[in-house]
């Protein structure tokens, strides 16, 4: 039997559908349930059981488990059953938290997840790549992946990157003609397959392996999942955690020794050690961070930023300069056609006349020479090209009929690098490439100009004048394309029909133009980008606009939102091309714009500002733009515009297309650090409290003040609550009032970590005076009882302190936080009721507390919150 390869396209479509024509729903529903959907089988992901089980393997809680078997031994049951109840209770919260993060990271990837255009019935439209069936016809243009194996039916210079396949990465030019002989896979060059992704023209094929009947999926088999790399802050926060824990071990295994040298029973002592190595080690620190950066990352989706790598919301915080595209970012992406220039003349739209012959031919070229589509008002395509169907269908004639008349029988697509587009068509006998693009560059490759319907050799005189109204139109902020035609040579008649193949043009075809005219077009400016800009610049993060787009009209919109403010700030692409590295760095520090940028460029100004010790954000939208936004530290890439393979590079995905949303998404990126280090403070803290508390009472000879079981109370469960509630403290806008946070600066800063030490010192004296209020009215027992109360209290209140750096009792934000609420009242409850009913007494080896020594315990709590709040009020007077 013969492969595809070896059938014609119309075969293919045969043998698969039994028609030519693109699958009916009907159909698509049979192949579906025939074939299966179009994805590689996934590794198996952790059942819940096995993330459960999982939380039991942490070092501390062997020691705890340890530890219950000791107690059990000894004969205190009831000790080791709390510990044991503790413990689960904690791995409950443990795996509802990292199956909480899976899921909203697995939705994350669902949000940004592949898509491609697929031919059904009539229409084309955009499907997630796993709805795609076998028989389905999907186009392909550069930039996108291919999304399944297939057979090439359209093939407009069609170049394919199938490095992932080969592992060769030089792109490889396809073909649409069958291939008689057998060949291997490698040079089925009428085939295209899943994983590969288009780095040059345009084209179709015809679905004919999906999913894991694709050539990677028999290669690949099962599709790994890559597991979340940790960010910079988790690494850093592991190793900190794991320095620390060794110190508190050696304190705890001193502590134990000294017990044992004191002659306390060998049992308890032990336990005793343990409790406090728990209470001590921030053991949560590492996952309170994931579960934060996990709601962050949710709340910015809602946002219109979804985050494809978890280290961007860190990144985001420190970002120091924002290179964004101009075009549908800091523009609206609406383009109108506002004039045109035909013949010398300068003729507002609305005042085209079809009957005039110049006119009615730019009008029919800019239909012809185009991509886009507009059916029954659905566009489909660059909004630079549909600006311009859209003009001539409601001027002339549907840009279906008019394509249809004169079919495009070759041609060589638009990339941002050539800054040219061209087209083939027979008008009236003849064959001509129409050619549109940038003006500077077609004037370049222009020899004549068309007067009167003939065409003259052009003068200098001509070409300043276009020179001129180009200025013109890009003063005024218009968008100017530039086109010009070409009849190419009567020898070469008939190899231009269809299928033959030396008849296709080439690059080398696009000189010795003729210029017809040109057409300006309004983009204008989005209306929220003047405010954002504004918002960058007090955030202390430069703004830079680099586009394609000529250097005047660039400026224009630059200078409307505020992003340049003297002419002298804006240059071209080609001005920094004789620079070398070196002279480039001192070169971008003066630049706000940048036009008629090509994507190598746009790595040099990425790399540039960082050498300077910058964290660069870079939008990109091509695909030639993904060298330069895996070279970013944020990579931005455009949701709606955007290249499926730009999506892929970026760590960031805007919804919106838009300039605004990056702002918003450094100000969120800035909320979750600060929130993080709020979350962090709090428990060091609180942990530091305990300690000092134990080392007092072990100076002062005096008894052990709190129980094992207190500080796995606090510790395990009233401890948890606060510290999450307050990674999701409500976002404020002040955070966009500093300055980016340096790159390598350390979340634990001397100023931190002091912050710490005194909160936690603080947190000491009033436990401490509990301890010595209860140990002199009735003897360590009560004394315990005081200390454990107030210590488990004052971290309840002290999560109140570390909302903000500001004071915040008696502001209406001491409340803002229902979460922070919530888990004070669970806490506050759980604590009352072990310390008043008698039942729960002995469990928690408390005596039961009378009213007016609850109210000293509560006392002491609040001290603790005032004493901090005055504190940080000092701070803040004294910075002032
Ligand atoms: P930005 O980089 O801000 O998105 P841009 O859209 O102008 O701006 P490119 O898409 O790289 O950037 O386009 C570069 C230039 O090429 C444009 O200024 C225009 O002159 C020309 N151009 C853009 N689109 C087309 C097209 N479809 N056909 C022909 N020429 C085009």
């Amino acid at each position: 039997m013969k492969e595809f390869y070896q059938l014609s396209a119309t075969e293919v479509k045969r043998e698969l559908n039994g028609y030519e024509e693109p699958l009916t729903s009907d159909d698509v529903e049979k192949h579906k349930e025939k074939y299966g959907a179009n994805e590689l089988a996934e590794e198996k992901k952790k059942g819940t059981l096995a993330v459960f089980l999982e939380q039991f393997k942490d070092f501390l809680v062997v020691i705890l488990i340890f530890s219950a078997i000791v107690s059990g031994f000894l004969g205190d049951g009831e000790s080791a059953a709390v510990i044991l109840v503790v413990i689960t209770i904690n791995a409950v919260l443990g795996t509802v938290q990292t199956k909480k993060a899976e899921q909203s990271l697995a939705g994350l990837k669902k949000l940004s997840g592949p898509e491609a255009k697929v031919l059904r019935g009539e229409a084309v439209v955009l499907l997630p790549t796993r709805e795609i069936t076998v028989g389905d016809i999907v186009l392909l243009e550069a930039g996108d992946y291919v999304p399944a194996d297939g057979r090439i039916i359209e093939n407009a210079s069609l170049k394919i990157d199938e490095s992932a396949l080969t592992g060769e990465s030089v792109g490889v030019d396809k073909t649409s003609d069958v291939i008689e002989e057998e060949v291997p896979l490698g040079d089925r060059k009428n085939m295209v397959f899943s994983g590969s992704f288009v780095t040059y023209g345009r084209g179709s094929f015809v679905v004919t392996g999906i999913g894991m009947g694709t050539e990677v999926g028999k290669i690949a088999g099962l599709l790994k999942t890559t597991s979340e790399k940790k960010t910079p802050l988790q690494v850093s926060l592991d190793q900190f955690g794991q320095k620390l824990s060794i110190i508190i071990l050696v304190f705890c295994g001193i502590l134990f020794g000294i017990s044992v040298f004191r002659g306390q029973d060998i049992g308890n002592a032990f336990l005793f050690a343990v409790a406090l190595a728990v209470a001590a080690i921030p053991e949560a620190l590492s996952s309170i961070v994931t579960i934060v950066l996990s709601f962050g990352t949710q709340k910015m989706a809602k946002e219109h930023a979804i985050i494809r790598k978890l280290q961007a919301v860190e990144g985001l915080g420190s970002v120091s300069v924002i290179c964004s595209d101009k075009t549908g970012t800091l523009t609206q992406n609406k383009m109108t056609v506002e004039d045109y220039y035909v013949e010398g003349r300068r003729i507002r739209a609305a005042a085209i006349d079809v009957e005039d012959r110049a006119q009615n031919q730019l009008l029919t070229y800019s239909i012809l020479c185009n991509d886009s589509t507009n059916v029954d008002g659905v566009e489909l395509g660059d909004p630079t090209e549909t600006a311009l169907i859209n003009l001539g269908s409601t001027l002339h004639r549907e840009a279906k009929e008019i394509r249809e008349k004169y079919p495009r029988l070759s041609e060589i697509p638009f990339d941002s690098d050539r800054k040219l587009m061209s087209t083939l068509h027979k008008l009236d006998g003849k064959y001509i490439m129409v050619v549109k693009g940038a003006v500077d560059v077609l004037l370049g490759r222009m020899t004549a100009i068309q007067k009167q319907g003939a065409v003259c050799a052009v003068t200098e005189e001509e070409i300043e004048k276009i020179v001129a109204q180009n200025e013109a139109f890009s003063q005024e902020g218009l968008r100017v394309l530039a086109f010009a035609y070409k009849e190419m040579p009567q020898a070469a008649d008939k190899a231009y029909e269809p299928g033959q193949k030396d008849g296709r043009l080439a690059l080398e075809d696009e000189k010795e133009l003729t210029f017809l005219g040109l057409i300006a077009m309004m983009d204008p400016p989005r209306e929220e980008s003047k405010a954002a800009v504004e918002e960058c610049i007090r955030a202390g993060i430069k703004p830079i606009m680099i586009t394609g787009d000529h250097k005047v009209t660039a400026s224009a919109i630059a200078r409307r939102i505020g992003i340049l403010k003297d002419d002298s700030e804006a240059c071209e692409g080609a001005d920094i091309e004789s620079l070398t590295d070196e002279e480039l760095k001192d070169f971008v520090e003066g630049i706000s714009v940048y036009a008629r940028v090509s994507p190598e460029h746009k790595i040099r100004i990425v790399r540039a500002w960082q050498e300077k010790g910058n964290i660069v954000s870079m939008t990109g939208d091509g695909v030639n733009d993904a060298p330069a936004l895996k070279q970013a530290d944020i990579g931005v890439a455009m949701g709606i515009t955007g290249t499926e393979v730009s999506k892929d590079a970026a760590a960031m995905v805007l919804t919106d297309d838009n300039f605004a949303t990056i702002i918003k998404a450094v100000e969120n990126g800035r909320n979750v650090y600060r929130n993080i280090k709020n979350a962090i403070q709090f428990l060091l803290s609180g942990n530091f409290g305990a300690i000092l508390t134990v080392l007092y009472a072990s100076i002062a000879g005096l008894p052990v003040p709190f129980a094992p079981v207190h500080l796995l109370f606090i510790n395990l469960l009233t401890d948890s609550l606060p510290a999450i509630a307050l990674g999701v403290e409500p976002h404020t806008s002040r955070v966009m009032e500093e300055k980016p946070r340096p790159v390598n600066e350390s979340i634990l800063t001397r100023d931190f970590l002091i912050k710490i030490g005194t909160e936690g010192l603080v947190i000491a004296c009033t436990t401490t005076a509990g301890f010595l209020i209860g140990y002199r009215q009735g003897g360590g027992a009560l004394g315990s009882t005081f200390a454990f109360g107030t210590l488990c209290l004052s971290r309840l209140v002290h999560g109140f302190n570390c909302k903000s750096e500001r004071p915040v009792v008696f502001t209406k934000r001491f409340f803002n936080n229902l979460y922070l609420i919530g888990a004070f009242v669970i806490g506050f409850a759980l604590i009352t009721a072990v310390l008043t009913v008698p039942a729960l007494n002995g469990i928690f080896k408390v005596v039961t507390l009378r009213m007016p020594q609850m109210m000293t315990v509560y006392g002491l709590a609040v001290m603790n919150l005032l004493v901090i709040q005055v504190l940080k009020w000092f701070r803040r007077f004294n910075r002032r």
